[in-house]
């Protein structure tokens, strides 16, 4: 998967780096060969959205499951977001604390986002000297007490100074005003939770986030996208010049409210997943490039948080994806013949952008970092949780057929998958 498309090509790897792209029977005698026949070469998948939880909440999912199941998975870099690990990543210390937890135990590329909460918008600058390479905020309630949601006010101080240090936004986007309280007991109802949730929480968020761009035109990047109303409205604000963009997630790419059983809360996220009608929207806006990218939101906990009795409102809001995500993608992709560029441009080349990362990864080309995937578009296989490298297995995915089975990962030229 070259920069101009799909084609035979042999791809030269020297310390770490792709030397060349060449012939694909253009190979030195010397060389030491590893022949993919006739599955995909791929920029490893570059996922932005991921949630690591260490330290803190380790027993949630830590960096030696994590990126064990991304390279399982054929993600070559992972962005840890800054929240559900103790302490969160709203400081340098917090950052400090990530990587020193990381030390020695990760086996793909980690990266970091910072975090944005009410009364630390002077740390930010330092989060950017020191490599974070975004930032995030919520505007409703996170999950986790230690990671408050930001108001109006509070961006509008951030906003001149993201706009000057250059790095995007993510937003987690759901206008708080615009939820709605479950019933007073719970409910094992997943039309219960959905209603709790509507599209409008995020299309307001979106609106409030634009109209504040149009004053401090930040970059803005709104993360898990859920319903089609609110790509109309970054469509028309990116039509008028704002530097808006998003992405969504392989489970409302899958999923569906009207197949989702009461009491299945492997399929809680926020915001939640949506009727198919919605579904097919977002498709056909990653199809027309109205999407940016895709990321996991890959958001574990323990199983027993996850399940609560079935109730929608007490379990944990979250879906852990990270190994499944290109399979996913690709399982809804190939049956609405979408071309494999267009995944590379979503899960890899996009998202590059987004990181900043793309004079050096997500693209198969003399110079890029030998970060790859080798994978076979036409197999299949059935999602076993109990093969998941996660560090819970609990899925909404288990029993799943899905489209694409990953054969080995290579980042920086060593084969870290299978290890
Ligand atoms: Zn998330």
């Amino acid at each position: 998967m070259t920069p101009a498309g799909l084609r035979p090509a042999s791809v030269h790897i020297a310390s770490s780096r792709i030397d060349a792209v060449a012939a694909w029977d253009e190979v030195p005698s010397d060389a030491n060969l590893v022949d993919a026949g006739t599955d995909v070469v791929m920029p490893g998948v570059i996922d932005t959205h991921v949630h690591v939880n260490e330290p803190g909440r380790t027993e949630w999912e830590g960096f030696h499951s994590a990126t064990r199941a991304a390279a399982a998975g054929g993600v070559t870099t992972i962005l840890d977001m800054p929240l559900n690990s103790i302490p969160a990543t709203t400081n340098v210390a917090g950052l400090d604390a990530k990587r020193e937890a990381a030390h020695g135990q990760t086996v793909v590329n980690v990266e970091y986002i910072g975090g944005v909460v009410p009364g630390n918008v002077r740390e930010l600058e330092a989060l950017a000297d020191a490599g974070v390479r975004a930032f995030k905020c919520f505007l409703a309630p996170s999950g986790v007490d230690e990671f408050a949601n930001v108001s109006e006010n509070d961006l509008r101080t951030a906003f001149p100074i993201l706009r000057r240090l250059g790095l995007p936004l993510m937003v987690h986007a759901e206008d708080p005003r615009e939820l709605r309280p479950g019933p007073q007991n719970g409910s094992r109802a997943y039309e219960d939770y959905l209603a709790s949730r509507p599209a409008a929480a995020e299309r307001s968020a979106i609106k409030m986030l634009i109209d504040l761009m149009e004053e401090y035109p930040a970059r803005v990047h709104i993360v898990h996208v859920s319903s089609a109303e609110s790509i109309e409205i970054i469509r028309a604000a990116r039509a008028r010049g704002l530097p808006i963009t998003v992405e969504t997630c392989p489970h409302y790419l899958t999923f569906a409210a009207e197949e989702i059983p009461d009491g299945a809360t492997e399929y809680k996220c926020a915001p939640p997943i949506r009727d198919i009608e919605e579904r097919d929207a977002l498709w056909a806006a990653l199809l027309d490039g109205s999407i940016d990218c895709i990321a996991s939101d890959h958001s574990p906990c323990p199983p027993s948080m996850k399940e609560s009795d079935g109730d929608f409102f007490a379990a944990w809001g979250g879906i852990a994806s990270l190994q499944l995500s290109l399979a996913a993608v690709w399982t809804g992709a190939r049956v609405r013949e979408a071309k494999l560029e267009q995944m590379a441009e979503w899960m890899c080349t996009g998202t590059a952008r987004l990181a900043g990362l793309s004079t050096t990864k997500g693209r198969i080309a003399s110079g890029y970092d030998a970060d790859i995937v080798v994978w076979n578009p036409d197999l299949s296989f059935v999602v076993d949780p109990q093969k998941l490298l996660h560090r819970h297995h609990v899925t909404p995915y288990a029993g799943r057929t899905l489209y694409g089975v990953v054969r080995s990962t290579f980042v920086a030229g060593e084969q870290i998958f299978p290890g």
